[in-house]
């Protein structure tokens, strides 16, 4: 079985092809031009993460609006739809400071959702 990937660690985007036998033991990693290239295409093949990326709403002295958020490391990617129902229902009032923890141990232990913008009223 063979996996054609994009790395998405760096800009330059490097083609990285993944060989694997038929229980999904890789047997080489080709294309990638730095180390990390190879751990993500490990990773992603064996398990793939992502740091999820969205908005909350908040209540303002100047009425709801929405807040950007994203989790403070990656998630697995089977858990980003599960993820996203949370984060639709999370209604929080500032103020709020970027970086501050909207959610602590959000979908896994140590895991925290974190404002990225402020709201200061
Ligand atoms: S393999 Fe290395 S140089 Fe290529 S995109 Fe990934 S991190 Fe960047």
């Amino acid at each position: 079985m063979t996996r054609e990937l994009t790395c998405v660690v760096c800009p330059a985007g490097c083609r990285i092809t993944v060989e694997m036998d038929a229980d999904g033991t890789i047997t080489s990693i080709t294309g990638n031009t730095c180390p990390r290239g190879k751990n993500y295409a490990e990773n992603e093949v064996t398990h793939p993460v992502r740091t999820l990326t969205s908005t909350v709403s908040i209540d303002t002295e100047e009425g709801t609006k929405l807040i950007p958020v994203k989790t403070d490391r990656p998630i697995p990617k089977e858990k980003l739809f599960e993820a996203m129902e949370i984060v639709k229902s999370i209604r929080i009032k500032a103020p709020y400071k970027v970086g501050d923890v909207i959610c602590p141990d959000f979908i896994e232990q140590g895991t925290n959702l974190v404002a990225c913008k402020e709201f200061d009223k």
